[in-house]
């Protein structure tokens, strides 16, 4: 039997004020379909206290899309892990490859941000997953193992990690990992964390990389997937409360 899973709608730099409360206030209305899944949303910071007003906080959370790696300071156009905290976040997406492409963020970043969000009590999304090149040169386990390793902090509570495998190549284009490649990288990314901590048996594993209503039941089905990370999908009622119902199917 699977446990609770877990499927996080991260929204990127996407909707204005009325799109973002509107998608919210369908999630909330929809929410005894899926009371067995546990949600949280990542709205841009701007619509962070807006959307936090909505939620009821029974079914879904919110959360920050990334955190910088100290408390207070100066540190022009950033927002650290307390001021999410403050908002009534209880997660943050750290390394997102977006970030880790654009902004150039490192694993030795990653890990700092961890640190600092597991101190201000988030939870941190912690995203890995190799480009289309390096699946094709066969590195897609050691690109994965490598950075996983290089982003947990080593005295971290595992109780406030979340781990999202998405291979850079099925992001945001409709090219879904197959069945065989997600449940490979998920076991051995679950072999890891069990050599990490005695706690890395229970830490929730999502996939990422366009997840879809029409493929979300199958990906929830395979072993040591807890779930999905959501872009393009969550931006649309329909489609993210249709995965969120395969998820709730899920037994
Ligand atoms: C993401 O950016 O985390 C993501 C998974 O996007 P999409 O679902 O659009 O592929």
């Amino acid at each position: 039997m699977k446990s609770r899973l877990f499927v996080a709608g991260n929204w990127k730099m996407n909707l204005d004020k009325n799109q973002a409360l509107q998608l919210v206030r369908e999630i909330e209305k929809n929410k005894e379909a899926f009371e067995n899944v546990d949600v949280a949303i990542f709205p841009p910071f701007t619509l962070l206290s807006a959307v936090n007003d909505l939620l009821t906080g029974e079914v879904c959370h919110l959360g920050g899309q990334n955190c910088h790696d100290e408390l207070v300071g100066a540190h022009t156009g950033e927002i650290s892990a307390s001021m999410l905290r403050d908002v009534g976040c209880d997660y943050v997406i750290l390394g997102h490859s977006e970030r880790r492409a654009n902004q150039l963020e490192t694993n030795e970043q990653v890990k700092k941000k961890v640190a600092i969000a597991a101190e201000s009590n988030l939870t941190s999304i912690i995203c890995v997953g190799e480009t289309l090149d390096e699946r094709n040169l066969g590195q897609a386990l050691s690109v994965v193992e490598k950075q996983l390793i290089g982003s947990i902090p080593v005295d971290v509570d595992y109780n406030k990690l979340i781990v999202a495998y998405e291979p850079v190549g099925a992001i945001g284009t409709g090219k879904t990992a197959t069945i065989n490649d997600i449940a490979e990288i998920h076991a051995h990314i679950r072999i890891i964390l069990s050599g990490l901590s005695l706690k890395g048996d229970n830490i929730c594993i999502l996939y990422g990389g366009s997840v879809k209503p029409v493929n979300a039941a199958d990906i929830f089905q395979i072993t040591d997937v807890g779930g999905a990370l959501v872009g393009g999908a969550s931006l649309l009622s329909r489609d993210f409360i249709s995965i969120l119902h395969a998820g709730a199917a899920i037994k």
